[in-house]
């Protein structure tokens, strides 16, 4: 089994005036590329992202690419995770469901916002380290192990709902699962580029937004891709 990049024991997470630095310099980027929530740049200049990384790769930890995380999955790009956050129009108070667990860095952001997090995760080793780790950082979103392509009916209904794997199609379960005026963001398309798809649901009728395209690793399950 590949290392898992981000199993750091406690006493090693160091959070220096250099990285605060290179992470007040990632903020103007993603300032200068069109992010404007201001509450969600705060919450990315307070997660320190380099303890997701492991030695090898520690010093690229602000640079704006995703990277591996270890069991063939990445942590996302600091604009991806900026860009899906932004369109949930996360308000503090919100029930949000997290579709890919991955390192937790998306769920620290939702987390420094103000939101309640449920996150699910289908890779067992991921879901495992990450529900030890990032309660060690002071992050304490709701852990779930499974298939959150059929989403998490057991703590429906969510005010928002993000998908951080591309998905061949929206899966019904989640549009079902959202709450009235709440927001779905999930990357719809093939397997190599997949188009970010806004949901809101207004009075029982769905909106739909699309925007760019991104690259995620694939949503697997009932209603993703068959194999990674
Ligand atoms: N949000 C993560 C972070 O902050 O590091 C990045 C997620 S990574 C791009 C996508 C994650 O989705 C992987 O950890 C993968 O194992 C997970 N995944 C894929 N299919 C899934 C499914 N059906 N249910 C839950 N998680 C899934």
């Amino acid at each position: 089994m590949q290392k898992l990049a981000f199993l750091v024991p406690k006493s090693m997470i160091e959070d220096n005036y250099k990285q605060r630095g290179l992470r007040g310099k990632l903020v103007r980027k993603l300032r200068q590329k069109g992010i404007r929530d201001e509450r969600l740049l705060e919450a990315i200049a307070k997660v320190p992202r380099h303890v997701f990384f492991d030695d090898a790769l520690l010093g690229h930890a602000y640079e704006d690419k995703a990277f591996p995380i270890g069991e063939g999955q990445t942590i996302s790009q600091p604009y991806t995770v900026a860009f899906q956050t932004e369109k949930l129009e996360i308000k503090a108070g919100d029930k949000v469901l997290e579709i890919g667990t991955g390192s937790g860095y998306q769920a620290c952001i939702l987390l420094e916002m103000g939101a309640k997090v449920y996150t699910i995760e289908y890779n067992r080793a991921l879901y495992q380290k990450t529900r030890e780790f990032l309660p060690e950082l002071g992050y304490n979103p709701f852990f779930f192990f499974g298939d959150g392509s059929k989403g998490l009916p057991v703590r429906a209904p969510y005010d928002k709902i993000i998908v951080t794997a591309g998905a061949p199609v929206v899966p019904d379960a989640l549009v079902t699962q959202l709450g009235e005026n709440g927001i779905l963001v999930v990357p719809v398309g093939n397997r190599d580029k997949q188009l970010m798809v806004k949901l809101t649901k207004q009075k029982g009728a769905l909106i739909k937004e699309e925007f760019d395209f991104f690259s995620f690793v694939p949503l697997l399950g009932e209603h993703g891709w068959k194999s990674q």
